[in-house]
C-alpha cells in the first residue's frame, strides 16, 4: 500500500527507541504524517510500504522520544549565576522576587526565547512552566514550535503581572480559548508553594483546575524550612495540609517532594498525584534528596525536571537524567535501585502522564512526532552497547543534532530553524550590559 498523505520517513541509522520500557530498535525508521507517528518499522519494509514518502537518512543517528521538562521556570534563564551558594529562603527574598518586581515583556520575550534556544538543543520537545506573564510566552513558545503546558504563577500578594489569583484564573480562561485550537500551547494552573497561598486560594486554584480539567502545579515539600513552618502553623506535614484542602488527586503535579514521611509517601500513591523531581536544583540550593526511589517503589508517577536556570544553572535533561541515575545509587548504597531505563521513562512518558497526555513522551502510533536523533559517532559515545545506558550516562546535549515537534524540525543538522540563534545571543549581551533590575 502506498500512503500519499506521509510526509516523513526518518531512518535511525543505529537505534530507535520508541518507549523507555521498550527494546531499542535496529535498522528501523520511524513514518511521520500531519505531526504525528503513523508507524515504526525495519526500515527496507517501510520503504517499500510508503514509497512516495520523503526519507532522511542518519546513518549514525540514535532516535528517541524528545524530553519533556516537567518543571521550569523558563525565563529565569536570565537571572543564571545572578546569586548562587545561598540558602532558598534568602535567594528567594533578597534577590530573585526584587528582582521579578521588576519584569517586563520585553524581558519575559527576549529570556522565554533563549530558554527555548537552550532547551531545543538539548533535545527538550516539551516543557512545564511556572512563571509570570505566561501569555507573552504562549506567543514565542507558538512561534519557536515547541510545546508547552504554561502556568501563572499564583500567590497570596500580588505577583509582577496580575494583582490578585482571581485575576489570574480570569486570564487562564482567556488564554484557554485563543489556544483552544493549538494542541502545543495548553495551559495549568499554579498556585505557587503552600506557604505562599492562604488556604482560600488553594481551594480556589484546586476547584478552578477541576472545572477546567487542567493540571494543578504546585512546589511541595521543598525544604526543611517549609517543613518545620507547615508543622508549627497546621499542625500537620505539607502533603497532609494539602490532602486535608482536598488538592491531592490525579491532576496535582507535586514539585520537588523532598521532605516526606512514609505515610505522606502512602497518601501520594493513593490518591495518584504526580511528583516532579529536580534533582539539581535541589542539591544546589541545599534543600535536600528527594526519596525518589521510595516513591517509585509505592507507584507514583515520577517526572523530571529542572527547575529554573537561577538553580541548576542551566535547562539540560541530558545532565538531570545522568544525576537522577546516580544520586538514589550513592544515596542507598545500592547501583540497582533506580535504573537507566527508569529515568528515561522520568524524562519523557512520565511527563506526559503528568500532564494527562498520552500522546507525549513515547514514540507509539498515533503518539505526537515529538523526537530527537542523537549522533553516536562521537568518542564519549563509541562503542553502543546499550543506546538507553548511552543517552543517560554518556550523551551530552552537543550529541543532538535533530529535533522534531509535532512532525516539525526545530533543529536540523545541529542548526536551529525557527530561532536566529546568532541574533538572540546579541541580544542577550546587550541585556546582560544593562540588566533591567539594575535601572
Ligand atoms: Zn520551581
Amino acid at each position: 500500500m502506498n500512503n500519499d498523505s506521509t510526509d516523513l520517513l526518518l531512518v535511525a541509522g543505529e537505534y530507535l527507541i520508541t518507549s523507555p520500557n521498550k527494546r531499542p530498535l535496529e535498522d528501523s525508521c520511524v513514518v511521520i504524517s500531519d505531526g504525528t507517528v503513523v508507524e515504526y518499522g525495519k526500515t527496507r519494509q517501510m520503504k517499500a510500504k510508503y514509497q512516495k514518502a520523503r526519507v532522511m537518512e542518519r546513518s549514525s543517528g540514535l532516535i528517541a522520544p524528545g524530553f519533556i521538562n516537567c518543571h521550569t521556570h523558563a525565563p529565569m534563564v536570565l537571572f543564571r549565576g545572578i546569586c548562587d551558594d545561598i540558602p532558598l529562603k534568602q535567594w528567594l527574598e533578597e534577590y530573585i522576587f526584587p528582582a521579578e518586581a521588576k519584569l517586563n515583556k520585553t524581558f519575559i520575550r527576549l529570556a522565554t526565547m533563549l530558554a527555548c534556544a537552550e532547551m531545543i538543543r538539548g533535545g527538550t520537545t516539551t516543557f512545564v512552566d511556572m512563571y509570570f506573564f505566561e501569555r507573552e510566552m504562549a506567543n514565542v513558545v507558538d512561534e519557536v514550535g515547541m510545546r508547552a503546558y504554561l502556568g501563572e504563577g499564583i500567590f497570596d500578594f500580588p505577583s509582577p503581572a496580575f494583582e490578585n489569583a482571581d485575576k489570574v484564573l480570569e486570564e487562564t480562561v482567556g488564554l484557554i480559548e485563543e489556544y483552544k485550537d493549538n494542541d502545543r500551547i495548553n495551559f495549568t494552573v499554579d498556585p505557587h508553594t503552600p506557604y505562599t497561598c492562604s488556604s482560600n486560594i488553594l481551594e480556589k486554584a484546586a476547584s478552578f483546575a477541576k472545572e477546567h480539567s487542567l493540571p494543578l502545579v504546585i512546589h511541595l515539600a521543598e525544604t526543611k524550612w517549609e517543613f518545620d513552618e507547615t508543622i508549627s502553623s497546621h499542625s500537620t506535614t505539607p502533603v497532609k495540609y494539602l490532602d486535608e484542602l482536598g488538592l491531592l488527586g490525579p491532576n496535582l503535579v507535586a514539585v520537588h517532594c523532598v521532605w516526606l514521611e512514609d505515610d505522606d509517601i502512602e497518601l501520594l500513591a493513593q490518591k495518584g498525584v504526580s511528583v516532579v523531581h529536580c534533582p539539581e536544583s535541589n542539591l544546589k540550593l541545599g534543600s535536600g534528596i528527594s526519596p525518589v526511589a521510595k516513591l517509585l517503589e509505592a507507584g507514583i508517577n515520577v517526572a523530571l525536571g529542572t527547575d529554573g536556570a537561577a538553580s541548576n544553572n542551566n535547562l539540560d535533561m541530558l545532565g538531570e537524567m545522568d544525576f537522577a541515575a546516580k544520586l538514589p545509587k550513592g544515596v542507598a548504597l545500592d547501583p540497582a535501585v533506580v535504573s537507566a531505563e527508569k529515568v528515561l521513562d522520568m524524562a519523557t512518558a512520565a511527563g506526559g502522564r503528568a500532564m494527562g497526555n498520552k500522546a507525549i513522551g513515547m514514540l507509539e502510533p498515533g503518539c505526537k512526532a515529538d523526537l530527537i536523533v542523537i549522533d553516536l559517532d562521537r568518542p564519549h559515545l563509541r562503542p553502543c552497547y546499550n543506546p538507553v545506558s548511552q543517552l543517560v550516562y554518556a550523551a551530552s546535549n552537543r550529541d543532538v543534532t535533530d529535533v522534531l515537534v509535532d512532525g516539525r524540525f526545530l533543529m536540523t543538522n545541529s542548526e536551529l530553524v525557527t530561532i536566529d540563534e546568532p541574533g538572540l545571543i546579541e541580544a542577550i549581551k546587550s541585556f546582560q550590559n544593562q540588566p533591567f533590575w539594575k535601572e
